[in-house]
Order: C-alpha cells, then structure tokens, then sequence
C-alpha cells in the first residue's frame, strides 16, 4: 500500500510551496486507499520555532488535509517528532562506519574554514569536502584506525561523515522529471551524525523514510540536489529494493517567472497560510496569511494544488474529493509554476458565489459592526444578497457597502455630463413625489412598479433615466441591483438623497 509523508521543519509558518506539497501527498494517498504520515523533522535545534509543530497541525487541518500517522494522531511507527527519535539514529551512522561506507572526522571549524580558503585561492570551482579534500587535510583518504580510535578516546568532537566513492554515476528514476543522473564527483562527504550527537537532515530523513515504510516521497524541487544521496545511503544501507520513489514538485515562481516567489513578496503572495502568531481577526491582526486575507480553506486549497498541476480538461474549480480522483503525477509540470495572486482572488470568488448567504452574513455582522456600520441581521442579509457575487472576499462586502450608510458626497462627473439633463431631472423629480405619496411595503417590486409608473405617465422611457437615478442615489453610474439598494436605504434614506441631488 501507498505511504507517503509530508516531512516539515518546525522552523516557520508554513508558505504556500510547503502547503502544496502537503496537499499532492494527501491526495495521492487518498487516492491510492494509502497512508498519509506527519514527521516533523527537529534534528536541527538551531532552528526550532516554538509553536510551529501546533501550526503546522493547525494548516493542515484548516485546508482539509488529514493526518493518518502522526505526533498527534500516533501510529504504529511513534514516535513521528526527529527529536524523540534522536538515539536510534546513531547506531545507523556507526554501522556504515564500521562498513567502511562512512567515517569519523576531527575537523575543527577553523581547519574546515582554513581549506575552504585554500581551495577558493586555489580556484578550485567546487568546494567541497570529499576524497580529495580528505587527502588534502589529514594526508590519507581514511585516517588509520589507531589514530581515530586514540582520538575518540581522547575525547575529541566528531561528525561521521559519508564516504563518497570517486566516479561513479548514481541515477534514479523520478515521477515527475524521469531519469535523474548525477556523478558522484558532484557530491560532498555529506555530515550524517553531527558532534552533538544529533543525525542530519540526510541521515534521519532515509532511516526515517525506510523504518517507517514510506513508498513514495513526494516534495519540493529544492530537495532535488540532496536526493542522490538519499539513494546511494539505501544503497549503503541495503534497502535499495525497498527504496522511495521520488516526485519532486516543480519550484513556485514570482508572477513574471522571474526567480522563486519568498516570503518577501507578501504583496505577490508570499505570505503564510497564516501567520504564526495569531490574534483575533475582528481587532485588526496586521500580519497577513490566506487565512487573514480572507481565502477560504477549499478556494486555497483548490489553488495551491493547480500550481503545477491540472486535469488536462478546462475545469478549474474542483473539490477536494475531485482532486483526489483527477490528481496525477503525469499531469504535474517540470517547469516552475508561476504563483498569481488573482487567479488566487479569483478563485475565492467563485468558492464565495456558491457559498450560502446565511453563512457570509454571520461572518459580515461582526466586520460591518467593527467599522462602525451598524445594521440588523436582516439587513446584513439584504446586504450581503445584494453584494456577494460582487467581491472576492467577505470584507470587501464591507467597502463595497459603504455607501449604503451616507449619501454620496461627490458624483460621477462622466455621469453628470451625459445623463443629468432636463429630462432626468424631471423624472427623478416625478419618481420623489410618487415615492412621498406611497404607503405601501418599500421592496423591491413595488419601488419598480412605482418608478415605471411614473416614467409612463411622464412618457419617459425608462432606460433614459436608471443612470441618473442610480447617480442620484449611490454617486456612482454602475454597481448592484437599484431596486434592491432602495429597499435596503428604506423611503425616507431614497427620498432624502433624491433630493440632495436635485438641489
Ligand atoms: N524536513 C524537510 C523539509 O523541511 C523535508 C524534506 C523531505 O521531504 O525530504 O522540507
């Protein structure tokens, strides 16, 4: 059965290429029946952010991503934090050492610094600590045995390092990008065990991969240098017949494809699923995420995962449960995906037009009342009716409402010049005193038969006049449905602007 992990860092809010990776492991072991693991890689504790393992739990679970093994959930291979694993991995490192496939190495940060020097005057083009690097600094490509020992016993730091043999080619076949072939005169002596006893990124993450029988290992592009390695160490190990497959997904690019989308493009989108330390949304957190911009968990989601990715039809819009059927290793593109935020906006809008009306109303409320717009549930309704295919997100409903609650100070000038004339002014004039005289229920309907009336009996055709009309009531010659604007402004607010306008 499919197993496959999604193996974070604890270092940081999460950002939009960790997120996608999360997803294409989900919805490929979903659509296999496999296993979807949660490891969170600790090792190094340099790096460790507090609260980014209870965030990254919390992403997750905000974008519908479920976790069958994992710190939380457990499973049959717990613990699932690096950290608590810490002990096991060292026996791994002393076996390839007493293999002959790794070694121990003494040297201090001053001496490792020291051959970088020499080697950069040296205009060697890749500095690198291997074979030849090796002999350079302790005159012989392994130290004698004697020697090691005597210096382990003496006390001395050591890292164990992996013994990479000179030209030979190392190649594996990837899911998204085909063969892979690299020699190995481009890889360094990677470090597996550092002096603090802890095992590098490389050698937690294979043993971790192989004991916890992940089948595919499907992450970003930027691990794409480290996966040699990764297989020589199965190879080192013996568990090449077991080995991972690779996908490595294609780079998330700046809008104009040039260079990576980072964290600092927040206006681009670089910004988090949502920041790491979290404050209520009605007081104002000014950190931005999706989250706090207002996406919804499905449009992001949907988003993220056609970043490389797409069903070779012309749909766009997919559910979770349609992703996991569509999704494809075939259909996710070598080259990087360029990352739009209004293809994001845009499909917000389309997750937000099949979204209930009862449901943007309760997330209104509380927004329009801390902008100080005061309204029942009824008109937050009527509001949200009258808006909600409007925008891309709930809190522009917001802005876009505001001229709900005061009259325009200012007109369309385009509008005056071409619509306010004899014959408007004459029909908006008509209309205020038919509107004085009614009685009845100010909806919709009625503001309409009224107004037709009106123009019938002026002998005004009405399309002569709805700019002038709608001018005189929002300021503005386009927007939503008049009609219903007039009933949620009530007679008295229609009758009252009509006349500002006419004066
Ligand atoms: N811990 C690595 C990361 O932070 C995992 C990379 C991998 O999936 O092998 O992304």
């Amino acid at each position: 059965a499919v197993r496959v992990r999604f193996a974070p860092s604890p270092t940081g809010p999460l950002h939009a290429g960790g997120v996608r990776t999360a997803l294409y492991n989900y919805l490929f072991a979903r659509q296999t029946g496999g296993q979807m693991l949660l490891r969170i890689e600790d090792t190094d504790q340099t790096r460790y952010v507090p609260g980014a393992e209870a965030y990254i739990l919390e992403a997750l679970q905000w974008l519908g991503i479920e976790i069958d093994e994992g710190p939380e959930t457990g499973g049959p291979h717990a613990p699932y934090r690096q950290s608590e694993r810490k002990e096991m991995y060292r026996a791994y490192a002393e076996r390839l050492v007493q293999e002959g496939k790794a070694y121990y190495a003494f040297d201090t940060a001053e001496e490792l610094d020291a051959m970088r020097k020499r080697l950069e005057a040296a205009k060697v083009a890749a500095v690198q600590y291997n074979a030849i690097t090796r002999m350079e600094m302790t005159n012989s490509i392994t130290l004698p045995a004697e020697e090691t020992q005597a210096r382990l016993a003496s006390g001395e730091p050591y890292v164990i390092r992996m013994k990479i043999m000179p030209k030979e080619d190392i190649r594996f076949n990837d899911l998204i990008r085909g063969w892979v072939v690299v020699h190995s005169s481009q890889i360094d002596d990677k470090v597996l065990l550092k002096s603090d006893g802890m095992p590098t990124y490389h050698l937690a993450n294979i043993v971790d991969d192989h004991l916890m029988g992940i089948t595919h290992v499907i992450r970003g592009e930027e691990w794409l240098p480290s996966a040699p390695l990764h297989v020589l160490l199965y190879r080192y190990f013996g568990w090449e017949s077991t080995m991972p497959q690779f996908a490595h997904l294609p780079l998330l690019l700046k809008p104009d494809g040039n260079g990576k989308l980072s964290k600092r493009d927040a206006d681009l989108g670089g910004f988090p699923i949502f920041p790491l330390e979290w404050t209520d949304p009605v007081t104002g957190d000014k950190a931005r995420g999706f989250r706090e911009e207002g996406y919804m968990p499905e449009a992001t989601a949907n988003f993220l995962a056609l970043l490389g990715w797409n069903a070779g039809t012309e749909q766009e819009v997919f559910s979770m449960d349609e992703m996991i059927k569509a999704f494809s290793f075939d259909r996710v593109h070598k080259a990087g995906a360029r990352f739009d935020i209004n293809k994001a906006n845009w499909f917000n809008q389309q997750y937000l037009k099949h979204r209930s009306e009862e449901s943007i109303r309760e997330e209104v409320l509380p927004l329009l009342a801390s902008n100080g717009l005061q309204v029942t549930s009824g008109q937050a309704g009527q509001i949200v009716h009258l808006l909600k295919d409007r925008v891309h997100f709930v809190k522009e409903i917001v802005e876009e409402s505001r001229f709900l609650f005061a009259a325009p100070e200012e007109y369309d000038q385009d509008v005056v010049v071409k619509k306010w004339n004899e014959e408007s002014v004459s029909a908006i004039t008509g209309f205020k005193e038919a509107l004085e005289k009614y009685e009845g229920d100010f909806v919709a309907d009625q503001i309409k038969t009224i107004l037709s009336g009106t123009m019938e009996a002026l002998g005004i055709k009405m399309g002569k006049v709805m700019q002038a009309l709608r001018l005189a009531v929002t300021g503005a010659g386009a927007g939503p449905d008049l009609m219903i604007i007039m009933e949620i402004l009530g007679k008295a607010e229609v009758v009252n602007r009509l006349q500002i306008a006419l004066d």
